[in-house]
Order: structure tokens, then sequence, then C-alpha cells
């Protein structure tokens, strides 16, 4: 039998990864290592949803502090220093590395600080070192890395990636996109003082979500003061000097800023991987290709987080890397169900979703009920802000099973992972309803919707 310097070697100590170690490792695998390029914890850890929410609790204050008068109050002159703030961030971010760098090695696993490439299906070199290993099984797990236009001056915008190592707040902010990174990113600089103009070739943000959360939070970002220009994409970037730039739109006309990101998408991070010399195929999206297992078309290759594009979160590289493990070490076949994966945007107000938007609904099944409502948030009744709540509750008028709840509002990413746990139960409206309402709440309302929402349209026709 064919000797390996390991039983499996990981490419990428991200959240698919490193779980992924650390669980084949439980399961009884022998020796085990995981290449990082850059830093143990991966994306979310690093530069994604653990930093990036930082900056959004950092962001909100400004909003707390005028609600604060409105409660009585005085909170006088604020001032923000984003120098202390991204200090701040720095070390928790080095403090949880290192803890994921502590688990990993805990577990046995060892930590190989390198770009790892695949020479062929069996043997990986490690850039930096020039060295080669050989492992029987190989996961990768590279994550993926953000779009940058091909535009005239692109190499003036700058991505998340950087947003987070700014030294000073830019003034004037542009950013292109209109996904839930752009959002949220739009919001954060927004709260901490920036002038912030969002660019979006569609009409409304957040394509892919309910239409009902797109029109809240699309009206929401306009009313919190970010200035969204619709239906046009960036042309070119023009520098102007002393740090301004000017960007072109495609409609002709350009707005000017200090700072220019790209928030328009993400793609699998496979270049100069050497997945050709392993047999590795690519899906028409230039994923990596694999089965329900998370086995890639190389028979002991396997792939999971979002280099594989299948749900691009968290906790989902986590579960399949969970599943990898279960699989190949545990003896357990092991395939992660991609279905009701509850998810959050971290807008201001935030969004919860989970399930069937009603358009998906309506497409799947022949009779669909809707429950919704829109009301001011309690915290806000001494207020003067606008801000509205919005639930919806998609139904399967044959069976009343919830397909998919839908919130815009304060909190709604916390009650979207109870929520979540009842959609994925299959749990049906008036299991709901049988659940005695929680007061005084904003989730109360999601046990207490009992009228039926007709479409305007059906209305008429009454
Ligand atoms: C700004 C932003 C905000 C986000 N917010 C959220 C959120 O709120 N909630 C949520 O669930 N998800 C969020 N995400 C998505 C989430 O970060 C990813 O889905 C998740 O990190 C994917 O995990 P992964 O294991 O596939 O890859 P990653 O976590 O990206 O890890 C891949 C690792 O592989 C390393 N690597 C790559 N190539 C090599 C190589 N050849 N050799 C060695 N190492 C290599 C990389 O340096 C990286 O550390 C956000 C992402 C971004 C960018």
């Amino acid at each position: 039998m064919t000797q390996y310097d390991y039983d499996l070697f990981v490419i990428g100590a991200g959240s698919g990864g490193v779980r992924a170690a650390r669980m084949a490792k439980r399961h009884g695998a022998g020796k085990v290592a995981v290449a990082e390029e850059y830093r143990v914890g991966g994306t979310c850890v690093i530069r994604g949803c653990v930093p990036k929410k930082l900056l959004v609790y950092a962001s909100e204050f400004s909003k707390q502090f005028k609600l604060a008068e409105s409660y009585g109050w005085d909170v006088g002159e604020s001032t923000f220093s984003w120098e202390k703030l991204i200090e701040a961030k720095d070390a928790e971010i080095d403090r949880l590395s290192g803890i994921y760098w502590r688990n990993l090695s805990n577990s046995g696993v060892e930590i190989v600080e390198d770009r790892a490439v695949l020479d062929d299906a069996h043997t990986i070199r490690l850039v930096n070192s020039g060295k080669t290993v050989t492992a029987d099984k190989i996961l990768i797990a590279v994550g993926g890395a953000p779009f940058v236009p091909d535009i005239e001056g692109a190499e003036l915008g700058i991505t998340s990636n950087e947003a987070f190592h700014l030294e000073t707040l830019p003034e004037h902010v542009v950013i292109a996109g209109g996904g839930y990174i752009a959002c949220e990113f739009a919001q954060i600089f927004q709260g901490m003082g920036s002038k912030v103009c969002q660019v979006y070739r569609g009409d409304t943000v957040l394509r892919g979500f309910d239409d009902d959360i797109r029109s809240q939070v699309h009206s929401e970002l306009v009313r919190s003061g970010v200035r969204v220009i619709t239906h046009t994409v960036f042309e070119k970037i023009e520098d102007l000097g002393g740090g301004k730039k000017r960007v072109h739109l495609k409609n002709g006309n350009h707005v000017d800023a200090d700072m220019v990101m790209y928030a328009i998408g993400r793609k699998p991070y496979v270049d100069g991987l050497g997945l050709e010399n392993a047999g590795v195929e690519l899906t028409e999206n230039g994923a990596i290709k694999v089965d329900p297992y998370s086995k890639t078309t190389a028979e002991n290759i396997y792939a999971v987080g979002d280099v594989t594009d299948r749900v691009n979160l968290t906790p989902v590289a986590i579960r399949e890397g969970a599943a990898f493990a279960a699989t190949v070490f545990g003896g357990k076949p092991s395939a992660y169900d991609h279905s009701d994966i509850a998810s959050a945007v971290f807008t201001q107000p935030p969004v919860g979703s989970v399930g069937l938007s009603e358009a998906d609904a309506r497409k799947e099944f022949k009779n669909i009920d809707i429950y919704k409502t829109s009301f001011r948030p309690m915290k806000l009744s001494l207020t003067n802000i606008e801000s509205r709540m919005m639930m919806k509750l998609v139904v399967d008028g044959d069976t009343q099973r919830v397909l998919g709840v839908h919130i815009v509002g304060p909190d709604a990413p916390e009650m979207i992972q109870l929520a979540g746990i009842a959609v994925k139960a299959g749990l049906t409206k008036d299991q709901y309803d049988a659940a005695c309402a929680v007061h005084p709440t904003s989730a109360e309302e999601l046990v207490t919707m009992n009228e039926k929402w007709t479409p305007p349209e059906l209305k008429a026709a009454e």
C-alpha cells in the first residue's frame, strides 16, 4: 500500500477547513495538516462576518445617541475615532485567530503556514518553502475572493478585504453593488459619519431575497441617508489627485469620493491552485464541482465551503466540513442538507430570512397564503424616527406548512435563528398560532398574524 506523508491534507484554514480537520482527527484520522496562506480563521474571522459585525455595532451608536435623547438622556457632543475602533477590532481578531490556532493544534492538526497548490491528485506543493508533501485524502477549502470589475482605473478601488484596514474614515464613499455586503458597508460608513453613495445595476437591492425584504431594506437605506443610484454601473474611475477619485457611471453621470469600494460579488478562489493537475473539474460558474458528499471529480479529493459555491455562508461551510469528516473518517456517509438555511443581513435595521420567498413559493406551490404586517417598533414610539418593522409568513395553502419567514427590523437576525428551527421542522401555521405570544415584543407578531394578506390586484377583483 502506498505510504503518504498525511492521511488528510486540508488547503485553507477557514470555517470549513478548520472544522473538517478537527472533526477528522476526532473520528480517528492519523496525520492531518492544514495549510493557510494568510491567517488562521479564514474570511469569517479575519475579514468577513466577525469584523463586519464589530463595525456594524460601532456604526449603530450614532442612531442610538439620537434615540437616547427621546428617552430623556442628554448625551452631549459625541466624537468618533476610526483609529481606536480599528485598533480594538484588530486586537479582537488576533485573539480569535489565536483561539482557532490553538484549537487546531490541541486537536493534533499540524498547521502549515504556506500557500498550497496541487501537483497531482496526491501531491501538494508548498509554494513559499518549495517543499512537496503527499496525502491520501485532500480537502480543498480555499473559500472565495471578491470580484473586481474589469474597468479603466479599477486599481483605484478597494474590496471588503481592504475596507477593514483603512487608515482613516473616508469622508465620501462610493460602493458598487446591491448585495448584502454592499448594503451592510453602506450603512456602516454612513453610521460613522461618511457620506455614502451606493450604485446598483438593478432596481431594488438584495436580489434573491423576498421582495418585501428587498423593498423595505432599499427604503431604509435611502431613509438613513445613503444615496442609492440604481440601473447603472461603474464605467471607469478617474484619479483626481489628493486621494480624490471620480467614478464615471454608465448612465453618463459621475460621483466623486475619497474611497471607492467594490461589493459586486465573490468568486471561488481557484486561480493557480493546480486543479487541472489533479483531475478536479469546475462547474460553469468556476466553482469546484462536487457530489452531495463534497467529493470532487478526483476520487480522493473533496471540497467544501465557498469554493463550491453552494450556499456561501460560514455555518454552511462548517456543516459541509463536518459532513465530509463523518463521511471519510467517521464511516458515516453524510450529505449536508442545504434546504431552509436561515440567514441574516446586518443592515440597519437588519434582516432575518429563512425558507422560500413569496415569489419562489408561488412558482412551486399552487395555493400560497401570505401573512404579513408592518409596524413601528415600540422602541421608536417616543421618537420621530419613521423606520418600520416588517414580518411575513409564506404558507402552503393546502397543507398550512410555513414555507418561509422573512423579517426586517431590530433583532431580526436573533429571531430568525428560532424561526429557522420551526421552518426546518416543517411546522404548520396552526402550530405557530398555538404558541403563546411573548408580550410586549415584536416577535409576538409571528404567532399572532391571523389575517391572510391579499395581493392588491386580487383585492380589486374581490
Ligand atoms: C465582508 C464579508 C462578510 C460576510 N458576512 C457573513 C455573515 O454575516 N454571515 C455568514 O454566514 N457569512 C458571511 N460571510 C461569508 C463567510 O465569510 C464565508 O461563507 C465563509 O468564510 C466560507 O468559509 P470557507 O471555509 O469556505 O472559506 P474561508 O473562510 O474564506 O477560508 C479559506 C481560507 O483558505 C485560505 N487559502 C486560500 N487559498 C489557499 C491556498 N492555496 N493555500 C493555503 N491557504 C489558502 C484563505 O487565506 C482563507 O483563510 C461574509 C463574507 C465577507 C467577505
